[in-house]
């Protein structure tokens, strides 16, 4: 018998701030006025990782968690109830009703067919989406009355907002769209918001708010950004130091020439981790306040700065990536969504 090998430690660091995102839920469940918020947690909790996030949502009051596959499940329910757990895409096939049914998780019915399909599986209570207006998934507003609507045991009976982070009459027609079918669909709970719903105000928020993007730190609306703490920090190590003379490039494609000697560090992050080449040059990492700007590209597992604002730095030391989502001009090209669900399995260390 030999001990398994000690895995040394990494050279890239995802802080999850847990009192910033149990803060961030309970914040979003105070502006829930009402109701209650639930959470979404599905994509690995946008990128952050189940096993670090649930358990906080949980502990600071959370009751109702959303995933979009049916794959997702499993990880949440080691850590909550599993009739706790909704399933946004809903059932398929006779796979997905078995499965629904041997875990607890609830499936969110989004067409007549996926009720036609869960009630032939004699599938008990379930939640429903009607759409009205996204064209995404969900009923149409107009089979509101279908016979195999009115065969359902609704709980959350909920409809999705397409532009909730923009003042858009779109938002007050959703509303009013929801309000008519709440009316004509017996169900347990009513919930139509997203993290931008909620700053829409306490008239879009029910009997449950479904915020995601917030808890990790996204702030959609000017009403949530007072409100919402940033929940991660990405930090990675300097692998390597060298002087270049002038005339010297960097990386792949040479698309940097040192114009005079300097001293530069080759980094532990790039695409895998999520550090997309949108993000690389123009853009910088932070060693205490001291900008060092990316010189080049982003070379795959890599990307090369500039230490001439910090030449004592060597191998080993640790620098800052920019990763908070409330600041726009972080974001690049890339959507706050896509800065988190981006992040690679290796940054974040499962
Ligand atoms: C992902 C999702 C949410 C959460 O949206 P955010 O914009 O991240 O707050 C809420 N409801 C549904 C149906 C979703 O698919």
């Amino acid at each position: 018998m030999t001990d398994s090998p000690v895995l040394p430690p990494s050279s890239l660091r995802l802080t999850i701030d847990r009192g910033a995102l149990a803060a961030n839920w309970q914040a979003l469940n105070a502006l829930s006025v009402g109701g209650r918020a639930g959470a979404a947690v599905k994509a690995d909790c946008y990128g952050l990782g189940v096993d670090a996030c649930v358990p906080v949502l949980r502990d600071a009051g959370c009751e109702t968690f959303f995933v979009a596959h049916w794959s997702e499940v499993a990880a949440v329910i080691a850590h909550v109830p599993p009739a706790q757990v909704a399933v946004l895409h809903g059932v398929l096939n006779d796979a997905d009703c078995a499965y629904a049914k041997a875990t607890g998780a609830m499936p969110v019915i989004n067409s007549l067919d996926q009720a036609m399909l869960w009630t032939a599986n004699d599938g008990g209570r379930c939640h429903l989406m009607v759409d009205t207006g996204i064209n995404r998934l969900g009923i149409a507003v107009g089979d509101a009355n279908d016979p195999q609507i009115a065969a359902l045991d609704v709980d959350i009976l909920m409809s999705h907002l397409a532009c909730a982070d923009e003042d858009s009459p779109m938002n007050a027609r959703q509303l009013a769209a929801l309000r008519a079918v709440a009316s004509a669909v017996p169900h347990q709970r009513l919930s139509l918001a997203n993290s931008a719903g909620i700053g829409l105000g306490s008239d879009y928020a029910f009997d449950l708010t479904r915020p995601g993007l917030a808890l990790y730190g996204g702030a959609p609306r000017a009403e949530l950004s007072g409100l919402i703490r940033p929940v991660t920090q990405v930090e990675a190590a300097i692998l390597q130091t060298r002087t270049l003379s002038a005339g010297d490039s960097v990386g792949y494609n040479a698309a940097f020439t040192a114009p005079s000697p300097m001293r530069v560090g080759t980094v532990s992050m790039g695409y895998a981790d999520g550090f997309l080449r949108s993000r690389g040059s123009g853009n910088a990492l932070h060693h205490g306040g001291r900008r060092l700007p990316i010189l080049g590209k982003v070379s795959m597992d890599m990307v090369v700065v500039d230490l001439t604002a910090a030449p004592e730095l060597a191998a080993g030391e640790w620098l800052q990536v920019p990763w908070n989502i409330a600041d726009a001009a972080q974001q690049n090209s890339l959507s706050p969504y896509e800065m988190l669900t981006v992040i690679g399995r290796r940054l974040r260390g499962g």
